[in-house]
């Protein structure tokens, strides 16, 4: 006889796990299968965000930043009597501890709130039903009146540089080398090579970062990729765009990376090279060919803004489906559809969600740019303030980049705000909360903000869009 559940979710990572926790608050039977659940111990709840995505990296951009600070503390009179090193093993130990506190933590939320953990693969066959394989067991078939598919992506393979998890690695390698290489060679220049190439340059090694695209960071505001850029180059990145990767080498001891810039052969040659293209949607062998579930013409599981594939009750949500591959995206589709299975009408609005490239400075961002609106025939106006003339950056030595606010020339109505700068990640929440009230450049003009503040830069460029912002000199607001 099958399992019956309320709700079958496929998927722990932090879209899956979302939708089980937000189920069994609505106390709905909830199972949550997946198939890196409990292989050998080690991977545990919490998808790619937690074992080997956001949070590993994070730690480790934190730690790499902080050697970086350490190391320039004389220069305000802190006196360390030596040069500050870095011991990989205990980073790398600090890395685990976060992942393992947080993916235990998401155990305990699933025991609190009836979650079933269900360790194993998940194929949805037709009619609502499971087919679940253990690793160690005979597969079961369970039944579900609802199921959310939730499998999340893995990282896009190359095949003339083809991953051998030794000197050629993607990011899940990166996260993991056991030294600081001493030449480190990154294909693509996205967010995760930036990141990535970031922990390792800060931590001594000769970074080159090899990009395809002729533009860098092509969908953020070109005036932050451009200085965005700048800063990257000056820490020794050494980001090189129009490059086409023709093929890579390993030998034992390097790798040798073939590339073309225009018709021009070039050689790049590391210690360790990291794969870093992009993402797919890992749908591999997750559908029966009578699911009635479709795929889009990217791949992509096919669904409509309520997350619903074609198939009655049977959702889908996170990387694996259409939008930015972002873990707060995910979590957001994972509650609106289990609480649109309680009968709730809950949407998610994707003209808000944040986004973050963990460098420093950081880079964050949300809505559209002044350069998307005008493709799109729309007028904005804009307002800018720099961190250079703010008195806490200053004061934090940490001044690089700027604020820039985009809204609707009619309207005013927010329409994007680009943050280049410390903390952009942590103030860009600010932007993301006045556009999700329908804000305009006034309110946030008119907002009162504590002093002094890196925030200040926030509101100095809202009022810079109607040409008075306090302490810069103003150009006349520009439509
Ligand atoms: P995933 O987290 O990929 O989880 C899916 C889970 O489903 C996996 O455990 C998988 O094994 C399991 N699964 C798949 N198919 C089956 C099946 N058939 N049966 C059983 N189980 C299955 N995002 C951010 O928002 N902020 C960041 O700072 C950030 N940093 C990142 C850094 C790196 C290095 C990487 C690689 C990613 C980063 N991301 C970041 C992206 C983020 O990790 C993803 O957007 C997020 O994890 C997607 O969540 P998900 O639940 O859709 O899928
Ligand atoms: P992201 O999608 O943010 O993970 O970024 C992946 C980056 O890799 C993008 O900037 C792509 O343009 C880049 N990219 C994809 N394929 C290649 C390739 N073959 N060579 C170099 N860069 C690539």
């Amino acid at each position: 006889m099958s399992q019956n559940f309320n709700v079958i979710v496929i998927g722990a990572g932090p879209a899956g796990y979302t939708a089980a926790i937000r189920c069994g608050q609505l106390g709905f039977s909830v199972a949550c299968i997946d198939k890196t659940l409990g292989i050998d111990g080690e991977q545990s709840l919490g998808g790619t965000c937690l074992n080997w995505g956001c949070i590993p990296s994070k730690a480790l951009l934190d730690i790499s930043h902080s050697f970086v600070h350490a190391s320039n503390l004389a220069e305000v009179g802190i006196e360390i009597n030596s040069e500050p090193s870095i011991d990989v093993n205990r980073m790398m130990m600090h890395k685990s501890e976060v992942v393992s506190k947080l993916t235990g933590g998401i155990q305990l939320l699933f025991e609190a709130n009836g979650v079933t953990p269900l360790a194993g693969t998940g194929k949805l066959l037709s009619e609502k039903r499971v087919e679940f394989t253990p690793h160690d067991g005979a597969v079961e078939e369970l039944t579900g009146e609802h199921i959310i598919l939730a499998p999340g992506s893995v990282p896009i393979d190359l095949s003339i540089a083809r991953v051998n998890n030794d000197n050629i690695v993607d990011s899940t390698g990166a996260l993991e080398f056991d030294e600081v290489p001493k030449r480190l060679g990154i294909i693509g220049a996205g967010v995760i090579g930036l990141e990535l190439g970031s922990v390792w340059a800060r931590l001594g090694s000769e970074v080159a970062i090899l990009e395809a695209l002729e533009e860098f960071l092509p969908t953020t505001d070109q005036r932050v990729a451009r200085e965005a850029k700048r800063i990257f180059d000056r820490q020794g990145l050494n980001i090189k765009l129009g490059c086409r990767v023709t093929g890579a080498e390993a030998t034992d001891d390097s790798v040798r990376v073939q590339y073309l810039i225009g018709e021009e052969e070039h050689e790049l040659e590391c210690d360790k090279l990291v794969v870093a293209v992009g993402r797919r949607p890992y749908t591999d062998g997750l559908l029966s060919d009578d699911s009635g579930v479709q795929f889009d013409e990217r791949g992509f599981i096919f669904v409509n803004d309520l997350c619903q594939t074609g198939a009655p009750e049977i959702y889908a949500i996170g990387d694996a489906v259409r939008g930015p591959m972002l873990a707060h995206k995910g979590m957001e589709e994972g509650v609106m559809v289990a609480e649109r299975i309680a009968g709730q009408k809950p949407l998610v609005n994707y003209e808000t969600v944040p986004s973050v490239i963990y460098t420093h400075p950081e880079v964050a961002w949300v809505g559209v740019s002044e350069q998307a609106m005008k493709a799109d025939g729309e007028e904005s106006k804009t307002g800018m303030f720099s961190f250079g003339a703010n008195g806490r950056a200053l004061a934090a030595r940490d001044s690089d980049g700027f604020v820039k606010v985009v809204a609707d020339a009619e309207s005013d109505r927010l329409r994007g705000v680009h943050v280049l700068g410390p903390q952009a990640s942590e103030l860009i929440a600010q932007a993301v909360i006045a556009m999700e009230f329908g804000g305009t450049a006034e309110d946030l003009g008119l907002t009162m903000f504590a002093h002094p503040t890196l925030s200040e830069a926030m509101h100095e460029a809202s009022l810079s869009v109607a040409g008075h912002a306090i302490h810069a000199v103003n150009r006349r607001a520009r439509k």
